[in-house]
């Protein structure tokens, strides 16, 4: 059985959505210095790195981070290779042949390669989910989806895709590193931290082989 660890190394260098607070993480006190221990602080944007995007991201009147369901967040996935694609569509999952009765599906696109070259620049061109594939996942029952790269949605298109799929009680995991994942049948176990009334939160994601 095999563990994948899909979380982005959280560090200065990783790309950042343009605009978005930088990552800052700094000891504020120092056993060098003879204080009592080593302690840090961190400031970051919540949609940094790997992290969950609760409803109120999108939705004024949606759920916000803390209150998202656990047993969305944990449980079999799929991971879905698809190489070639430049914007996953309808027509483009029709065609994937998906297996029957998945509620969790992470999109393995030409996004990893990013992380496995460390990629320090934010790319405006990665794969993303079009309108009509987020209603199609969901008409196929599927309530989280997860992406490997900063938005489920076009970089100059953002809210039609998250719309949808949040109005429809999906949960939207972003920021996956699948580079090294073979595509298939997995437990996954997606834990974002229980910020109160947040719009999103980094987690830690790990994918077992099933
Ligand atoms: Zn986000």
């Amino acid at each position: 059985m095999h563990t994948y660890d899909i979380t982005l190394a959280l560090t200065a260098d990783l790309p950042l959505w343009p605009g978005d607070s930088p990552f800052l993480l700094e000891q504020v006190e120092k056993v060098e210095n003879g204080e009592g221990a080593n302690v840090s602080r961190v400031s970051m944007s919540v949609h940094m790195g790997t992290h969950v995007d609760a409803p109120h991201h999108f939705l004024d009147n949606g759920k916000t981070v803390d209150k998202l369901p656990l047993n969305l967040l944990i449980g079999r996935a799929y991971v879905l290779s698809l190489p070639g694609v430049e914007l996953i569509t309808a027509s483009i999952l029709e065609k994937a042949d998906l297996p029957p009765r998945i509620r969790r599906i992470l999109f393995k696109t030409r996004n990893s390669d990013a992380w496995a070259n460390r990629e320090k620049g934010f790319r405006t061109n990665f794969v993303a989910l079009s309108p009509d594939a987020a209603e199609y996942l969901i008409n196929r029952g599927v309530r989280l989806v997860g992406v490997d790269y900063l938005s489920v949605a076009p970089f100059t298109d953002s809210r039609p895709t998250h719309e949808i799929l949040l109005k429809g009680g999906v949960v939207i995991l972003e920021g996956l590193d699948l580079s090294v994942v073979t595509p298939g049948r997995y437990t996954l176990y997606c834990l974002p931290l229980k910020l109160v009334g947040s719009d999103g939160a980094p987690a830690r994601a790990i994918l077992v082989g099933v």
